[in-house]
């Protein structure tokens, strides 16, 4: 009896512990920890973001600490200070300053915790391990494919007057959507196809600080006003739909947006509601649909790999250099959406129904 009671005794104490070492899931004391910095929350495409990375890290049975910088760089850096405090097992950090966060990273990497870069390259750093994000070239190739395709400049119509808009100068992506764009746009503009009547062309005087749509929409007004009072400006590259909403402001509020004065072709990014409304308007032409559930999804199998002692899955290990490194990265594919397209790509896939776009 004796002998039964103490085998007994052992399989429960062994039951017990392999369910102590397997997913976190299974004994909440055990639950790992995963500290998210996101930019900010005035743009949709970030609160999908944390919200798509919370539910599928949740889902795993990991803990989560989602944090908003709302823009403020000090803000994020003691965000995620404070994630370290607290004990975060990994970090995914979404910048708002790309080389602002070596000071922090360096405490990441004195307590070994190992650090996911999200969307946004961080540079100037040794200590982020991965790099998940979007074939961020091609966006621009995108943006400046649309503008290409709807002038008709292949089939060798033009000139045409087209401006330009960058995104942050804080921002790696920024220069990769502009590089990328330009890569399209260049030998046209070389030719006097396209012709920027401003002179502004590069990402010196194009971009646009921290994203702002009132910062874009003042650039606009200007550029309007010193170009176009006798000229009418037939495209304009935006890297964002915030950027978008910005312009077409300033557009509208001299005049165009009609049948005798018809809206410029205006690309965009992010695929957020106002834009696509916009789109389906006939006001905005364009804009670049990055699916953040997918985006989420290579994140969290990062996490999960780099938290039970795996490598992560890569696709890109030679693009993206910080400065001090290449960081290994997954590249999702960017898709470019305009009214023909947008039910496919955004109500059929799931991600928006079709009420909130009305
Ligand atoms: C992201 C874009 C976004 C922009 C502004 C970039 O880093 O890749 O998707 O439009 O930031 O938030």
């Amino acid at each position: 009896m004796k002998k039964l009671l103490a085998l007994l005794l052992m399989l429960v104490m062994m039951l017990s512990l392999t369910a102590c070492g397997s997913s976190p899931a299974s004994n909440p004391s055990s639950k790992k920890k995963v500290g998210i910095a996101m930019p900010t929350k005035s743009s949709a495409r970030w609160i999908a973001d944390g919200d798509n990375i919370v539910k599928q890290l949740q889902a795993k049975g990991y803990e989560t600490d989602l944090q908003y910088g709302e823009d403020n760089i000090e803000n994020q850096v003691a965000q995620i200070e404070n994630m370290i405090t607290k004990g975060a097992n990994i970090l995914v950090v979404a910048s708002i300053d790309g080389e602002s966060l070596t000071d922090v990273l360096r405490k990441a990497k004195e307590k070994n915790i190992p650090v996911i870069a999200y969307d946004r390259l961080i540079k100037k750093t040794p200590n982020v391990d991965y790099y998940a994000t979007f074939d961020n070239f091609k966006v621009g190739v995108l943006q400046a494919t649309y503008i290409e395709k709807n002038l008709g400049l292949k089939d060798g119509k033009g000139p045409f007057n087209i401006e330009l808009f960058g995104g942050s100068p804080d921002d790696n992506n920024a220069f990769m959507f502009f590089d990328g764009a330009m890569s399209i746009l260049k030998p046209y503009i070389d030719t006097k196809k396209l012709v920027v009547k401003s002179g502004q062309m590069d990402m010196g005087v194009c971009a646009t600080l921290r994203w702002d749509g009132a910062t874009a929409q003042a650039r606009m007004d200007n550029l309007l006003s010193k170009n176009y009072t006798a000229a009418k400006v037939d495209a304009v590259l935006s890297p964002y739909d915030g950027i978008s909403i910005g312009v077409l402001s300033s557009l509208k509020a001299v005049g165009y947006g009609t049948s005798a004065q018809p809206m410029p072709i205006v690309t965009g990014q992010d695929a957020e509601i106002p834009s696509i409304k916009s789109i389906i308007k006939g006001e905005q032409s364009q804009t670049v649909f990055k699916d953040t559930r997918d985006l989420a999804k290579v994140t969290v199998d990062m996490v999960d790999a780099l938290l039970n002692g795996k490598k992560a899955e890569t696709n890109d290990d030679k693009t993206y250099n910080n400065g001090v490194k290449v960081v290994p990265s997954y590249l999702l594919v960017p898709v470019s959406v305009d009214k023909s397209n947008y039910i496919k790509v955004l109500v059929e896939s799931g991600y928006y129904t079709e009420d909130k776009l009305k």
